[in-house]
């Protein structure tokens, strides 16, 4: 038995569709489109400072527009992004916009301060408080509100999913007051209408695109209702929740793929989560998930009934096996991160698939661990795959496992050369666990493009 020691996680960069670096240049790339049409229709721009404020106002609204297309769970935009790239620009652009917004009024004033600045605070009062900017000191506060609730989103007394609508419908809003603001105020509806007519459309497409996630898709939803065959016990603290079609329809996903599942009963109940699937399509049409008990709705599993409907939202996610490349596949789990490495082990089980296959199972105790029984069965028939089960706690029983966390040491004395040199690496666990073993992977020379991993959490 081997002691593995713990470091502090670092930063990674997930992995998805495209790298995270290239989605962020397309969509830089865009916000700058209007900025372009803006200067080639006449926008006169008398200095550097003013250029800069117009590419902050014109290039930030922009990317407010751009926010709803990479949390709106549009399925081809999000295939060719990768899911867990568009929620990640998501996040981190609310969080600049905010500061964008916040900064705007005192940017626009700034120059009164060097030029006048025995008027300058009193423009500054005006800037706040003149009816004409009303809609824009609106926006900005709501918006700075929203982005607040997100960042402290794990401290408020109030449900995910209170959040979550909150959230939506809240932009909508912040989004039509920006716009008016933009075409009230905004210098370039003075030279050009059509310039303020594109925002008003881009802003109707907006909030269309909130309506359609509301209002659509689950009428959409409602075409394809699965039902809960069994909710079983997997471990002290997971449950696998099984469920299967509920009529005639097309349904098609790949192993390592993710849903949201709505078993609410309501299709239009926006109480949904997010939940990989463990399966793979030869088990259609019953798919099962591996459950971790973590908060309020995953507490209460026990209590859905066989024959309940289910509502699906997807499937979504790049976590699959057609990211692999090499002749070795390295699967990493820590906890919950077990359901979608079942996926992928079960698929590539089914497939008899030659490569050589390594699974790292990392969990707390044993009374933790999810199909250790299966794992054992498909070691005990496939030459080509091995197993190592970690464990944080261990008793004196329990001697044949690993004990501490899956790290680079741990790696680097199980896999030989040939495997690191070639292998792809699927890692997912919980975000302390997965940056960390990211981190020692990339550590060990593989470069980014040959680690795929999927973060529980948006
Ligand atoms: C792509 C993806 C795949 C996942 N796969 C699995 C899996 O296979 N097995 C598993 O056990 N867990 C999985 N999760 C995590 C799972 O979605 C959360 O644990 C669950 O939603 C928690 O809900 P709760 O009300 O029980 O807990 P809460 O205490 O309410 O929430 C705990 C945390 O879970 C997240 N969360 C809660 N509700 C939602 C929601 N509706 N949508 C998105 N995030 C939410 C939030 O970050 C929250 O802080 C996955 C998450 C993602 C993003």
């Amino acid at each position: 038995m081997t002691d593995l020691s713990i470091r502090p996680p670092k930063a990674a960069s997930p992995a998805g569709a495209m790298p995270f670096s290239r989605l962020l240049l397309y969509c830089a790339m865009l916000i700058f489109v209007p900025v372009l049409l803006a200067l080639s229709q006449g926008l006169t721009i008398n200095n550097l400072f003013a250029l800069l404020v117009s590419v902050l106002s014109i290039g930030g609204l922009a990317a407010m527009l751009l926010q709803f297309a990479l949390a709106g769970r549009i399925p081809r935009f999000t295939r060719w992004a990768g899911i867990d790239n568009a929620m990640r620009l998501h996040r981190k652009t609310g969080e600049i916009l905010a500061l964008f917004f916040l900064l705007h009024p005192f940017l626009l004033v700034l120059p009164r301060f060097f030029v006048a600045p025995q008027l300058a605070l009193s423009d500054l009062w005006t800037t706040f408080t003149a009816t004409e900017t009303a809609t824009g000191f609106y926006a900005m506060s709501i918006m700075v509100v929203l982005v607040l609730a997100s960042i402290f989103r794990d401290r408020l007394p109030m449900s995910y999913e209170a959040w979550r609508v909150s959230h939506g419908l809240g932009f909508a809003v912040v989004m039509i007051l920006a716009t008016d603001h933009a075409i009230t105020n905004g210098r370039h509806g003075v030279y050009n209408n059509w310039f303020d007519a594109m925002w008003v459309i881009l802003c109707a497409l907006a909030v269309a695109s909130i309506l359609d996630a509301y209002l659509l898709r689950p009428w959409r939803l409602k075409k394809r209702p699965f039902k809960v065959v069994s909710v079983n016990q997997a471990s002290d603290r997971d449950r696998i929740l099984t469920i299967e079609k509920d009529g005639d329809f097309d349904f098609d996903f790949k192993a390592g793929q993710f849903l949201w599942i709505n078993t609410s009963g309501h299709v239009g109940n926006r109480t949904d989560h997010p939940f990989s699937i463990a399966s793979t399509p030869q088990n259609m049409p019953r798919l099962s998930f591996v459950i971790r008990n973590l908060g309020d709705y995953t507490s209460g599993l026990d209590k859905l009934e066989p024959g309940q409907t289910v509502y699906l939202d997807g499937p979504h996610g790049d976590f699959t096996l057609d990211a692999a490349k090499g002749n070795s596949i390295v699967l990493i789990a820590g906890g919950a991160g077990i359901g979608p490495i079942l996926g992928l082990l079960r698929q590539l089980n089914a497939n008899k698939d030659p490569r050589s296959i390594h699974l790292y199972y990392g969990s707390r105790t044993e009374k933790d661990v999810v199909a250790w029984d299966e794992i054992e069965q498909i070691i005990a028939t496939m030459e080509n795959f091995k197993a190592t089960k970690i464990l944080e706690i261990t008793n004196e029983e329990e001697a044949v496992a690993e004990k501490g966390y899956i790290n680079q040491a741990l790696l680097s004395r199980t896999l030989d050369k040939d495997q690191i040199n070639d292998a792809s690496f699927y890692v997912c666990g919980p975000p302390v666990m997965l940056e960390a073993v990211v981190h020692d992977i990339k550590k060990l020379g593989v470069p980014s493009s040959r680690v795929i991993f999927e973060h529980l959490t948006f």
